[in-house]
């Protein structure tokens, strides 16, 4: 595409390709449209990053792909607003939800990989991604960074202590532009101004649904948020 035709006369198209390769957000400086198609196709990103998109839009139904690469550009807006690494947060990201498949493959991937899982894991398929989604992004994708891992691992219980990254790529996931749900602008809004806040609106109201919906919920996540909730008394 031609970016050239998109962005006003202050901002170079330089700045904008340096920005999308260095994991940066563009958001607000191009039309949301162009964005979105930028990301969606993997313009400017690097070769690594472009190889990793590749494999999962194979691997992945698109709506998962699109989401996927939603999440990439929320992480990154989150990223520069709180300081996190921004080339973590993109991988981290990208990951995420590398194992979103059937769950009679996710339990075989697993077991063939001697991965420990518990009995909510085994029943669960929205609970067992996250964890299987770490292995496949250590595995298949090479990624050997443990804070990448792990904010891949704890994206969908969150987990006591949880780190910058954690946070980032939990929130991501929940408010990237493809989610429609009601009030996800309002929220949208608040992990601009307090990620803690924002966090454990997404916890508590995540929560909330599984209850309502007679799913399983992992102990894990009831424990993340309440340590959430005590740091931010203490002032976090
Ligand atoms: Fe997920
Ligand atoms: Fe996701």
């Amino acid at each position: 595409i031609k970016l050239s035709r998109f962005i006003g006369p202050d901002i170079s198209s330089t700045k904008i390709r340096k920005r999308i390769f260095h994991a940066r957000p563009v958001t607000g400086l191009i039309p949301e449209s162009v964005e979105k198609h930028i990301y969606e196709n993997g313009f400017y990103m690097p070769d690594s990053i472009v190889d990793m998109q590749e494999k999962l839009k194979a691997m992945l139904k698109n709506k998962r792909y699109l989401h996927t690469m939603g999440t990439v550009r929320a992480a990154a807006g989150l990223a520069e607003t709180y300081g996190a690494d921004p080339e973590k947060a993109r991988l981290a990201a990208l990951l995420h939800d590398s194992a979103k498949m059937d769950h009679d493959r996710l339990l075989k991937i697993a077991e063939d990989a001697g991965l420990a899982f518990d009995r909510f894991e085994a029943e669960s398929p929205g609970l067992l991604h996250a964890k299987v989604s770490a292995l496949i992004a250590e595995r298949e994708f090479g990624i050997r960074d443990a804070e990448v891992l792990n904010a891949i691992r704890y994206h969908t219980t969150g987990r006591p202590g949880m780190t910058l990254l954690d946070k980032i790529t939990f929130l991501a996931d929940m408010i990237e532009p493809t989610r429609n749900f009601p009030d996800a602008r309002l929220l949208r809004d608040l992990a601009k101004k307090n990620l803690n806040e924002a966090l454990m609106v997404c916890m508590e109201h995540g929560i909330e649904k599984i209850k309502e919906k007679r799913e399983l919920l992992h102990p894990m996540s009831e424990t993340a948020l309440h340590y959430l909730k005590n740091e931010m008394k203490k002032g976090g």
